[in-house]
């Protein structure tokens, strides 16, 4: 299967205007321009952005053994279906068109975000013939290494119910470590009954299948079986009991995701991530040594105090070379997120030289690559792997 990689920002096909992403990726040189902030990124609720925050912080945080999405099929005013945001009610697909253009507008490889929106066609389309009882079995397998994916991939089980005239999908993430692809191979065996032939993480990406003949909790024990799970869901668990007071966090930072610069989102993004990292090493070691740390964060103090305080970059994400918010996602119900959105997730070339490659002086990325060699690199990640 041959993969490329796309760098010219008006190969997009257009399903979102590719002008509104250039305003934005223009807005985000001038940081903190009111009109961009308004028009692009305001219009998430606050229901939206915690639950994108929850999930955030269980993929990089907690490293949650699964997490559950509910995702609607329904029509806008045109009839058309699609399968939707729960909250905001936007369409997969235009999450995933968000997603490819925005990669695309710091030249960074697109493949993975393409066979996601491929995807999620396809979902479309096979939603508009399924019934209540239906599965649906869509995996994830880890992108390249190379290109800052994490060493862990997810499979996708879904149940689909009738409600009125469109349909409620409750969707479970189910995370995968350090998994092979011949697991993944195996495992989709087991539950659709035939080899599909994919060899590529793509493949597998962009190719959901809808299953009659088994339920959620069937398909879930054959993961479970093939990929040798645990089955105490720690690290879920966990989450769940810090779950309402990362909540109310969110809250209060809501309207700086939403209007605030650049610099004051990562702030508060850091924040929040340093006061979810203490929550889950008190639930998890009992170490109650930062009890009255994490009484500062609940207090009634104002906002501005914790940020000043607790907004240091938290430790990098074990798997990826970049620092917490410079990696990508394996899990394609992430893209086009609110705190995907708010914050500016691409690598920053705002360090000190010299390039590990190259040698040259120059500002390099988190990798220790210069803009070039880092362009360079992705490429040939992915030409390799075509290989
Ligand atoms: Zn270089």
């Amino acid at each position: 299967m041959e993969r490329q990689v796309y760098t010219n920002p008006y190969e997009a096909k257009k399903i979102i205007s590719i002008t509104d992403f250039q305003k934005r990726g223009e807005a985000r040189k001038t940081v903190g321009s009111e009109a961009f902030n308004l028009e692009y990124l305001s219009r998430f609720t606050d229901e939206e952005l915690v639950d994108d925050m929850l999930g955030y912080l269980g993929e990089y945080r907690f490293e949650v053994e699964k997490y559950d999405y509910k995702l609607k099929f329904s029509a806008d005013e045109s009839g058309k279906f699609h399968l939707r945001d729960m909250h905001s009610g936007e369409s997969m697909v235009t999450k995933a068109e968000w997603a490819i253009a925005d990669r695309k507008l710091s030249a960074r490889p697109i493949h993975r975000e393409v066979a996601e929106r491929d995807a999620l066609i396809k979902l479309d389309d096979m939603l508009r013939f399924s019934k209540t009882g239906d599965s649906i079995i869509w995996a994830s397998p880890a992108g390249p290494k190379e290109e800052g994916y994490g060493d862990y991939g997810f499979i996708f089980v879904g149940e689909v119910s009738q409600k009125g005239s469109g349909k409620e999908i409750n969707m479970r993430a189910i995370r995968l470590e350090k998994a092979k692809i011949g697991q993944y191979k195996e495992a989709m065996r087991d539950i659709l009954g035939e080899d599909l032939g994919f060899e590529e993480p793509d493949d597998f990406l962009s190719s959901p299948q809808i299953v009659r003949d088994l339920d959620k909790e069937q398909i879930e024990k054959r993961i479970a079986r093939r990929f040798n799970l645990k089955s105490d869901n720690q690290n879920a668990n966990l989450l769940n009991r810090a779950k309402d007071k990362l909540s109310a966090l969110t809250v209060k930072f809501a309207d700086i995701f939403r209007y605030a610069t650049e610099d004051e989102k990562r702030k508060a993004l850091y924040t929040l991530e340093n006061f979810a990292i203490l929550l889950r090493d008190q639930y998890l070691n009992g170490d109650f040594s930062n009890l009255n740390t994490i009484r500062v964060f609940e207090s009634r103090l104002p906002i501005n105090y914790l940020i000043s305080k607790f907004s240091q970059k938290p430790p990098q994400v074990a798997g990826s070379c970049g620092s917490s918010g410079e990696i990508n996602s394996n899990n394609p119900l992430a893209n086009g997120s609110s705190v995907e959105r708010s914050i500016n997730f691409n690598y920053k070339f705002d360090q000190p030289g010299p390039c590990v490659t190259c040698g040259e002086n120059i500002p390099c990325g988190p990798c220790g690559l210069c803009m070039g060699c880092d362009i360079k690199a992705q490429k040939e990640g992915s030409l390799n792997k075509a290989a």
